[in-house]
């Protein structure tokens, strides 16, 4: 589904990405793990093209979105993305939040996009906060809304940038769990996160990066319990 080809990125004279070659399978569950600026948002950014490469080739089901002829937009329809900062829009209901991206890219009608949109909220357990305003509800509940938002588009892809990160210790384990049904649902995926026990139970490979590089990348066995490069054994011993 995704080829990403000596992908290079540069930010002034700071090489931040250094030459990434990466494949990921429809319904595969890509976890990255890595020290912190190591690249890993700037990875995910630049393989949906909110950063433009230096270099490098971005296949997404078969299309070079790096390439500057293509309509980046039409493509990146398909790849949902949530951040650690949930981002939603503040003046909205959470009904408003899932339905504005369907209904402005003329994808789905009002009456379609109101369906979808309780249906996801069902789905992240929150039929019953549809009208209520995002700063009325928890971290959890905002972010579990912005994964449902991300889905109202029917992505092929999903895109999680430490999606945890920001939230209190008991409310990292119902977003996880919906990330696991996802995955469940054969979700193509690709996860930043340092979240190790989520890693280990729901990744298929998990790509260790460091200072813009691929070090090592495996099944979750294979990195965390047989990791063979010095500098992923290093980054484990201080995160395990
Ligand atoms: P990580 O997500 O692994 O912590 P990032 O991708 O955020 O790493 O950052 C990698 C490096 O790129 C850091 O040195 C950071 O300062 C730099 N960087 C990230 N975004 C920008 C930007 N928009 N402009 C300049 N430098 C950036
Ligand atoms: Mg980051």
């Amino acid at each position: 589904m995704i080829e990403i080809k000596d992908l290079h990125k540069y930010f002034g004279k700071n090489e931040v990405l250094k030459g990434l070659d990466i494949q990921i399978k429809r319904g595969e569950v890509v976890v990255m793990i890595g020290p912190s600026g190591s690249g890993k948002s700037t990875f995910l950014r630049t393989m949906n093209l909110l950063e433009t490469p230096t270099k490098g080739d971005v296949y997404f089901e078969g299309t070079n979105i790096a390439d500057k002829s293509v309509d980046v937009f039409k493509h990146r329809e398909k790849m949902g993305m949530v951040f650690q900062q949930f981002n939603l829009f503040p003046n909205m209901t959470v009904l408003d939040n899932l339905t504005l991206a369907p209904m402005t890219t003329g994808k789905l009608s009002k009456e379609e996009a109101v369906e979808v949109a309780i249906e996801l909220l069902a789905k992240v357990g929150l039929s019953e906060k549809a009208d209520a305003y995002p700063q009325s509800l928890s971290g959890g509940q905002q972010q579990r809304v912005a994964i449902a938002r991300a889905l109202a588009m029917n992505p092929d892809v999903m895109l999680f940038d430490e999606p945890t990160s920001a939230l209190d210790p008991e409310m990292v384990g119902d977003v996880l769990n919906v990330m696991q049904d996802l995955a469940k649902d054969g979700m193509t995926m690709v996860i930043v996160t340092h979240e190790m026990g989520f890693a280990k139970e729901v990744a298929d490979r998990v790509i260790f990066m460091a200072d813009g590089k691929i070090v090592e990348s495996g099944t979750p066995n294979e990195l965390f319990d047989h990791p063979k490069e010095p500098r992923t054994q290093e980054f484990l011993a201080q995160v395990l």
